[in-house]
């Protein structure tokens, strides 16, 4: 019935339902759930209380009949006095003529509007005849378009909820009604439209707060057990005695956090499903360190791994580190773009008949030609750098390996659970101890010869330093200038003992390498550079990050960069040269000076970008929800999702009477066959 166009609903004609498809509300069910943005509450004060300026209602007798002026095109002035408090107030009121004949002297009206304080006078939005109810008056706000006014919304939505306010059906089960204290969905419904008061309209909102989260959370659910699923071939049988030996021979402890992640880890290779697991912690926490504990106890069971990464620099730095650490202990080999010819060809014959444990590469990993001996646990790191139709190629070149995601940007817990809520979640949320936390200093634009002073110093010290080049927005080219000019601006202020080298997104890959590889062996002390060095780069000799315009980069950006840095024993510094005009910028050069903790500043960012942004605008998972909020009610949301993953383990959906309504709305709003990356 909910169905059915919303011409079916008395006063709504051809022409509204046209009208109203401008806001994608095309049956009954779109109308009724089509809720208002904001409300208006209309609350009386005394005129001592007013705000010059802002808002008010006020409630008064009308003194004389109002008159009425018309001036230029159409336009009309309708002005009348009313007496509030003995006090006489003039009421202007602008193209509203009609209102004329309604309003006569001695009428008690309630009158919204804004509020001149100097010239007693109110510039009437809205009126009503009579008083005010006893309570503050909620009115309902929509976003409207064309020709649907907020007028006709509500008179649309008073007939439709006459008509078929009481079909609106429960879909949530009557324990989770019962012990959150949630009005029913039709009742809610109708409260969203027009409540009775502010109390009844806060339950409504907790009601479909707790319903959006709790659907979609649900969804995530359902879509991370299919991605999970058993299949026999998964379990590893690696050797437990082998991996702890291995682990013993590194030069360090694991931390806690290392353990704990290393753990499920563990765990997921070992059990029959399927691992689809997202491994977050800072720069510098230790997540490789984990990885390649996975990787190793891969080898063991017989199978080979796989680490893809977004640059070849970084390929080649996990390369060698790998390499460091397996000794002879494992094969590993390289793949990237630059493996060409003869070289290439021989890698992946030895890859395809297993002579090969472990591949490291690029997006070379991915090409058709690439095939695995037995592919059993494959790793992205910074996995947002890629495509879901690239993760699934790597993934589908084993049978049903494990998959590890990792990602050195911190997301905020409320973002992960939502975007990345069909997947488990390890954190590292603890630095290898010694680590000593970056200075940040934040600088102004004119202070930049003290700067290179300062790295000069550092550089005397044996230290190195990054200089991040002024940022143009979307013109890649001005921004490579930028970086030309500033390196030879440098290079021409330092003497000559000191090398300046430059580094940019348009050298090619072997430019590139040299370039770092120079860098690493602190041939170039100072490396200018646009934001490619952001990506897990290490030179631990490196102890000074200068980062020009730092007022346009966000937060979790800054951070990275900050990240290339402090990743030796000595201090490091970041230097913020910005100049930021807003508040929120001023805010981000000061949180950045505070916080080195890589997830209390995304946090914090999410704060000052909200979901939306905190991504970027590319599907960032995060779903848009009509009432809920993800960071004021990340209570409910983490409420929701603890109900979410409940009902799922226990088969509750299936198996659960109560939970029939639930289970067919699902089924109804979510296909899940092609959702399966
Ligand atoms: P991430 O991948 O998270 O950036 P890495 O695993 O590369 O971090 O670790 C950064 C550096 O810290 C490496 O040099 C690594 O050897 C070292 N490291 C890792 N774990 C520890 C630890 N528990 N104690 C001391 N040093 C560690
Ligand atoms: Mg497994």
């Amino acid at each position: 019935m909910l169905n059915e166009p919303v011409t079916h609903v008395k006063g709504i004609g051809e022409k509204a339902a046209e009208d109203l498809a401008l806001l994608k509300i095309y049956t009954i069910a779109d109308l009724l759930l089509y809720f208002p943005y904001r409300y208006d509450v209309y609350e009386i004060k005394p005129l001592s209380e007013l705000i010059h300026d802002d808002k008010a209602t006020i409630e008064g007798r009308v003194v004389h009949d109002p008159s009425l002026t018309f001036f230029g095109k159409r336009k009309s002035r309708l002005t009348f006095t009313v007496e509030v408090e003995g006090v006489a107030i003039k009421a202007v009121m602008f193209n509203r003529a009609f209102a004329k004949k309604q309003i006569q002297a001695g009428d008690t009206i309630t009158l919204t509007g804004k509020w001149d304080a100097h010239r007693l006078q109110i510039t009437v939005s809205n009126y009503k005849k009579g008083s005010a109810d006893e309570q503050a008056d909620v009115q309902p706000m929509y976003s409207v378009k064309g020709d649907v006014t907020n007028y006709k919304l509500k008179k649309y939505m008073q007939a439709a909820l006459t008509e078929y306010g009481d079909a609106i059906t429960e879909i949530l089960p009557a324990n989770l009604l019962v012990s959150y204290k949630l009005p029913s969905r039709s009742e809610a419904v109708k409260t969203m439209h027009f409540p009775a008061d502010r109390i009844a309209l806060k339950h409504a909102r907790r009601r479909f707060t707790y319903e959006e989260f709790l659907v979609f959370q649900l969804k995530m659910q359902l879509l991370r057990k299919l991605k999970r699923e058993a299949t026999k071939g998964n379990a590893q049988h690696y050797d437990a005695e082998k991996v702890k030996a291995f682990i013993s021979s590194f030069p360090f402890e694991l931390t806690g956090a290392q353990q704990k992640s290393l753990h499920q880890i563990m765990a997921d290779l070992k059990s029959p499903y399927r691992m689809n697991r997202l491994l977050q912690g800072d720069v510098g926490s230790g997540k490789t360190a984990v990885a390649a504990i996975g990787l190793y106890a891969a080898i063991t069971a017989e199978k080979q791994g796989a680490l893809m990464v977004p640059t070849e620099i970084l390929a080649e730095q996990h390369f060698q580190s790998l390499t460091a650490l397996f000794g002879q202990l494992a094969k590993i080999a390289l793949l990237t773009g630059s493996v060409k010819g003869k070289k290439r060809k021989e890698m992946l014959q030895a890859v395809q008949n297993g002579e090969v444990d472990i591949v490291i590469g690029t997006h070379a990993l991915i090409q058709d030609d690439v095939f695995f001996h037995d592919l059993g646990f494959v790793i992205v790191d910074e996995q947002h750098r890629f495509g879901v139709e690239q993760r699934r190629t790597l993934r589908d070149k084993g049978l049903n390996p494990d998959v590890l995601f990792m990602t050195a940007t911190p997301i905020p817990r409320t973002l992960a659970i939502t975007a990345f809520g069909d997947m488990d979640v390890s954190i590292i949320d603890e630095m290898p101890a010694g680590r000593k936390e970056v200075e940040t200093l934040w600088a102004k634009e004119n202070t930049f010869e003290r700067i290179l002073d300062f790295i000069a110093k550092r550089i005397a010290e044996g230290e190195q330093a990054y200089v991040i080049s002024p940022l143009i927005e979307e013109s890649d080219k001005l921004d490579i200038q930028n970086a030309v000019d500033l390196f030879h601006q440098l290079e021409a202020y330092y003497p000559e003992e000191i090398n300046v080298g430059l580094m940019h997104g348009r050298l090619s890959a072997q430019e590139k390498d040299s370039v770092m590889k120079e860098f690493a062996a602190n041939n170039i002390q100072v490396l200018v550079s646009t934001t490619v060095v952001e990506v897990g780069v290490n030179v631990p000799n490196a102890t000074v990050m200068v980062i020009y315009d730092a007022e346009r980069f966000g937060l979790s950006q800054l951070h990275q960069l900050r990240g290339r840095v402090g990743r030796g024993s000595k201090q490091s510094y970041c230097i913020l040269i910005a100049e930021p005009k807003g508040e929120v910028g001023k805010e981000r050069m000061r949180i950045m000076t505070e916080t080195t903790n890589g997830f209390e500043l995304s946090e914090q960012d999410l704060q000052l970008r909200g979901p939306g942004d905190f991504f970027g605008r590319k599907q960032s998972g995060v779903p848009e929800f009509k009432v809920a909020d993800m960071i004021h009610d990340y209570r409910a949301l983490e409420t929701a999702r603890n109900d979410a993953q409940e009902i799922v383990e226990t088969n509750q959906l299936e198996e659960n009477k109560e939970y029939r309504a639930l289970k067919h709305y699902l089924e109804r709003e979510f296909s899940f066959a092609d959702k399966i990356d």
